[in-house]
């Protein structure tokens, strides 16, 4: 976890991420035809395939959180009442990025619900 938030954002922020660089990618080996003509054609060759790479991985990325979305755990946030998933035990809310656990062992404060 690099980032302070959920998994499932933190899955759709590094495709974000990969998507903004592959782009960067071919628009810079596009800027090398423009500067050195010729000889940057095969400059911008080399980025364009390592854009195309960048892009192909953030599509994966996305697909794989798509598919780890569907085994999310739905659950309403304590903190802020909104619906949130979490992914494996431990998870930040997606919305106020409070630390969620399932395991009553690792929760700091317990919550009992007999009234
Ligand atoms: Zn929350």
């Amino acid at each position: 976890m690099f980032f302070k938030s959920s998994k499932i954002n933190e899955f759709r922020l590094w495709g974000l991420l990969l998507t903004l660089f592959g782009m960067g990618l071919m628009i810079l080996g596009t800027a090398g035809i423009l500067l050195w003509g010729q000889a940057g054609k095969i400059f911008a060759g080399i980025f364009m395939v390592f854009g195309m790479i960048s892009l192909l991985v953030s599509v994966g990325i996305y697909f794989w959180a798509g598919m780890l979305s569907t085994t999310a755990t739905m659950l309403q946030c304590p903190e802020c009442g909104r619906q949130t998933k979490m992914l494996g035990r431990t998870d930040r809310c997606m919305f106020c990025k409070t630390i969620l656990t399932l395991d009553a062992d690792k929760a700091t404060e317990k919550v009992t619900f007999d009234n």
